[in-house]
C-alpha cells in the first residue's frame, strides 16, 4: 500500500517524486497491457537509467498495485457444465454431480470466468474520502435515493445509515470483430453516489470470456452467495472520516436488455404469449415483411407480482409432473431463476425498462423504418426520398453544444447510430425538423413521444409535469391505432413497454438513474483494457483492478498543488480512454478559460452592463473565451468559432433566451471590486405556438422556444444561467431546446 504523499523526489533533482513515479511506471504498464516479462524488462530498463536502482524487483513493485479484490479463475464441469469449485493445493476439484479432475484437464481457453469479490471494491470507495463525501441517502435530484422504493427501505430500515444499494448489470458482447469470442461482464455501481461517479466508479463482479453463451445462473451464483452475506452479515469497513462501521450491501435494481431481461427472470422471452417482464398482457403473432412479428397492442395487463411468479411456478412444475405433455411455462414462467436468492431484489419490480434499448434502438428506429418503407408509400405519412433529403439537410445545418453527441451519417442509417445518437435526434432535432413533412395530426402525436421522454428524462421531475408525460406517452401508444390503422406492426413489444416507463420513475426516479448507458460505457472500457488475444479475461481483470487502484492514488497525488506537470500530463495521456476527467463536474461554483484579453466595451454594452450591476463601470474589461458554471461549459461567441460545436446558447432563470457574446471581467468605476457578467444577444421569443396536442392539452412550448435572433443587448451574471441550450435552425427562425439533463454522459 501507499503510504501518505510526503513529497520525496525519486532522486536528487528528479522532476518526479517517488510516488509519481510509481503511478507512471503502473500507468504504462496499463496502457501498453505490459506481461510479467515486459514489466521485468520496464523495470530493469529504468532502474539503470537512475544513479541507484530503486524498483528492485517486479514482485516489489507489484505489490504496492495488487491490492484490490483477489481474482479467481474459475472453470466449468466437462459433465454437468456448471462451476467447478475452487481446486485445492493439487488442483484437484470435485463437481457436485460426481465428476473428479484436476485444473490441468478442466482448464479450457473456449471458456472460463473470472471472479472478482465485491466485498473489497466496495470497501476501496467507502475508504477513498472524495467518494465518501459525495455519498447520499436522499437529494433533490430524481435519483434513485429519491425513488419510492428507496425511500420506503429507508423507512423500513432495511437500508441502514451505513449501507450501501447497488444496481447492476449482465450482457455479453463481441470485443473483436474477428473473432466469435463473446465477453460477459457482470457489473455493478452504487446508488448512493451521484450518477457522474456511479459511472466512473463501476465495480467488475465477474467476466464471463468464451465462444459459447454462457448460462447466466451458473455465472451468476457467486455473485449472488456474496451479496447474500453481505445483505444479512454484512462487513466491518473503514470508512474515511468516519471511522470502522458495519456496512450492509443491498440488491435494489437490474438494468438490462430485453433479450437478458427475461432469461434473468425465468421467463418466456417476448416472442411469446406472454412475453412481458411487468404485466400479463398477451401478444399476438402476427405475419410481417415475410415473417412473423409478435404484436402488442392490448395495452398493460394486471402488473406481474411475486405472488403470481410462485404461483406459475408451482403449477407448472404440477402439471409437468402429473401430465405426458410437458408443457415449457405458465402465463410466461419458465423456471426460477438464481436471482430470485438475491435478498430484497424482487424477481419483477427490480428490473427496469431501459429506456435505451426499448425507446431509442427500439420505438424511434422502428417508427423511422416504417415512415420510410416504401411498402406505404400510399400513406399520408410516407417519407418520400425528397422528404428523407429535406429532412437530412435540416439535420446537416445543426451545430449541437458539447453535450450532446452528433450523428455521424444520415437518418437513413438510423439503425446503424449510436444509442445516445438517436437520443439527440429524439429529443433536439426530430420534433422541429419533421415539421411540414410529416402531416400536422402526425406530428402532433410524435410530439407526445418526445414531451414524455423529455420529461422522464430531466434531473428533477415534479409531479405536475410526471402525470402529464404519464398521459402523454399512453396516448401515444393508443393513438398509433388511430393514426397508422395498417401498420399493427408498430406495436413492438418496445413499443409496449413506453406503457412501464412511469412505473419505473416512480419507483427509481428519472429514466436516467436506472438506464443502461452507464454499462455500455464501462463495456468499452473494458474492451480498451484488451491487449492481445492470449488469456484475455485474468488480463482484463488485473488491470481493472490496477486501473481502480492507480486512478485512486493519482487522484490525490496529481491534484496536490506541487505535483509535477510533466508527470501529470503524461499520466493523464496515458490513462485519458480509460477514465473520463470529471473534476470539474461537481464544482459549484464559476471558472472562466483561456488568457483574456483586453476589451472596450461599446456604448451599448456599457449601458447594458451597468443597467445590471447598478454601478458605474470601467469602460475596459478583460474578455474571456469560456467560461463553466456548475459543470457546464460555455463559450462566447465572439472568440470561439461555432461552426463545429456551439456551447453560447443559455436560457436564463428569469426564462429568457440568450447567446453569449462576451464573458467578461468588469470593473466598477473608482473602487477595486470586479464582477464577472457577460453580454448576450437576446433570443427574441417568437411565441409561436408550434405544436400542441388539444386532448391533453400539451404544447411543444413547454420544452421548446421558437425564437428569432435579435441584435439586442443584454447582461447578466453567469450565476443565474438556468440550463445550457440547444439551437436548431426551423425555417427563418431558430428552435432552442433547453438541454434535458447534463447528469448523463454518452
Ligand atoms: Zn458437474
Ligand atoms: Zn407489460
Amino acid at each position: 500500500m501507499f503510504q501518505a504523499d510526503v513529497r520525496q523526489p525519486l532522486y536528487e533533482g528528479a522532476q518526479i517524486s517517488r510516488l509519481e513515479s510509481d503511478i507512471l511506471i503502473m500507468s504504462f504498464i496499463i496502457r501498453w497491457g505490459l506481461e510479467e516479462k515486459g514489466i521485468d524488462h520496464l523495470l530493469r530498463l529504468l532502474d539503470c537509467h537512475m544513479p541507484t536502482a530503486l524498483l528492485g524487483s517486479r514482485y516489489r513493485f507489484l505489490e504496492k498495485f495488487d491490492t484490490g479484490p483477489l481474482m479467481k479463475v474459475r472453470f466449468f464441469c466437462p459433465e454437468c457444465s456448471d462451476m467447478l469449485p475452487t481446486e485445492d493445493e493439487a488442483g484437484d476439484m470435485e463437481c457436485a454431480c460426481g465428476f473428479k479432475g484436476n485444473i490441468k484437464d478442466v482448464r479450457n481457453d473456449e471458456n472460463c470466468f473470472v471472479h472478482l469479490p465485491i466485498s473489497e471494491q466496495v470497501q476501496q470507495i467507502l475508504g477513498n474520502r472524495d467518494l465518501v463525501r459525495q455519498m447520499r441517502k436522499e437529494c433533490g435530484e430524481s435519483d434513485v435515493v429519491s425513488g419510492n422504493i428507496y425511500k420506503r427501505l429507508r423507512a423500513r430500515g432495511v437500508i441502514g445509515d451505513n449501507d450501501v444499494t447497488l444496481q447492476w448489470n449482465i450482457d455479453g458482447f463481441r470485443p473483436f470483430k474477428s473473432s466469435k469470442a463473446t465477453m460477459w461482464p457482470i457489473q455493478a455501481c452504487i446508488n448512493e453516489l451521484p450518477p457522474l461517479t456511479r459511472r466512473a466508479n463501476m465495480l467488475l463482479c465477474g467476466l464471463y470470456y468464451g465462444k459459447s453463451k454462457p448460462d447466466t445462473d451458473v455465472i451468476l451464483k457467486p455473485f449472488v452467495d456474496e451479496l447474500q452475506t453481505l445483505h444479512t452479515v454484512g462487513m466491518n469497513c473503514n470508512i474515511a472520516g468516519y471511522g470502522v462501521h458495519l456496512v450492509k450491501v443491498h440488491t435494489l435494481i437490474c438494468s438490462v436488455d430485453s433479450k437478458v431481461r427475461a432469461p434473468l427472470q425465468g421467463l418466456m422471452k417476448f416472442n411469446s404469449l406472454f412475453g412481458c417482464s411487468f404485466c400479463l398482457t398477451r401478444s399476438t403473432s402476427v405475419e410481417h415483411g415475410g415473417g412473423f412479428a409478435q404484436i402488442y397492442d392490448w395495452g398493460l395487463g394486471p402488473p406481474r407480482t411475486s405472488e403470481q411468479y410462485i404461483l406459475a411456478l408451482r403449477r407448472l412444475e404440477n402439471y409437468n409432473a402429473t401430465h405426458n405433455r410437458h408443457k415449457s411455462n405458465v402465463e410466461g414462467v419458465k423456471r426460477g431463476s438464481v436471482v430470485v436468492l438475491l435478498p430484497v431484489f424482487h424477481i419483477i419490480k427490480s428490473f427496469v425498462p431501459d429506456y435505451r434499448h426499448a425507446a431509442l434502438e427500439g420505438v424511434v428506429v422502428s417508427f423511422w423504418k416504417h415512415w420510410t418503407n416504401s411498402d406505404y408509400e400510399g400513406e399520408l405519412w410516407y417519407l418520400s426520398r425528397a422528404k428523407r433529403m429535406a429532412l437530412n439537410s435540416k439535420l446537416e445545418t445543426i451545430v449541437p453544444p458539447a453535450e450532446l453527441t452528433r450523428p455521424r451519417g444520415t437518418l437513413d442509417d438510423i439503425a446503424l447510430w449510436k444509442a445516445s445518437e438517436i437520443k439527440s435526434f429524439l429529443l433536439y432535432y426530430s420534433l422541429p425538423c419533421l415539421k411540414d413533412l410529416l402531416p400536422d395530426r402526425y406530428w402532433r402525436h410524435w410530439l407526445l413521444l418526445v414531451y414524455s421522454m423529455t420529461v422522464f428524462l430531466r434531473e428533477k421531475i415534479i409531479p405536475e409535469a410526471f402525470f402529464e408525460a404519464q398521459d402523454a406517452i399512453s396516448r401515444f401508444v393508443d393513438d398509433i391505432k388511430v393514426l397508422y390503422p395498417n401498420c399493427r406492426s408498430l406495436y413492438t413489444f418496445n413499443t409496449h413497454l413506453l406503457l412501464h416507463f412511469p412505473k419505473a420513475v416512480q419507483n427509481y426516479g428519472s429514466l436516467w438513474s436506472s438506464s443502461t448507458f452507464p454499462f455500455e460505457h464501462f463495456n468499452g472500457v473494458l474492451t480498451r483494457l484488451i491487449n492481445g488475444t492470449q488469456s484475455v479475461p485474468m488480463q482484463v481483470c488485473r488491470s481493472f483492478v490496477r486501473l481502480r487502484q492507480v486512478s485512486q492514488v493519482s487522484a490525490s497525488v496529481f491534484s496536490h498543488e506541487s505535483s509535477s506537470d510533466v508527470g501529470k500530463s503524461l499520466y493523464y495521456s496515458m490513462l485519458s480512454k480509460y477514465t473520463s476527467s470529471q473534476s470539474h463536474l461537481y464544482y459549484n461554483g464559476l471558472r472562466l478559460f483561456g488568457s483574456p484579453e483586453m476589451y472596450t466595451l461599446s456604448l451599448v454594452e456599457k449601458v447594458s452592463v451597468e443597467r445590471l450591476l447598478g454601478r458605474r463601470v470601467e469602460g475596459k474589461a478583460k474578455s474571456y473565451r469560456r467560461m463553466i458554471i456548475r459543470g457546464t461549459v460555455f463559450h462566447s461567441s465572439a472568440y470561439e468559432s461555432l461552426s463545429v460545436r456551439d456551447n453560447s446558447i443559455a436560457k436564463m432563470n428569469n426564462g429568457v433566451l440568450v447567446s453569449i457574446h462576451r464573458i467578461i471581467l468588469v470593473k466598477i468605476f473608482n473602487s477595486l471590486e470586479v464582477f464577472c457578467v457577460i453580454v448576450c444577444e437576446l433570443l427574441q421569443n417568437v411565441y409561436e405556438e408550434i405544436c400542441r396536442n388539444n386532448v391533453l392539452d400539451i404544447s411543444a412550448s413547454e420544452i421548446l422556444h421558437t425564437c428569432r435572433v435579435s441584435k439586442r443587448i443584454v447582461s447578466f451574471i453567469p450565476q443565474n444561467i438556468l440550463s445550457k441550450c440547444v439551437s436548431v435552425p426551423y425555417g427563418n427562425d431558430i428552435c432552442v431546446i433547453p438541454i434535458v439533463n447534463v447528469t448523463e454522459r454518452d
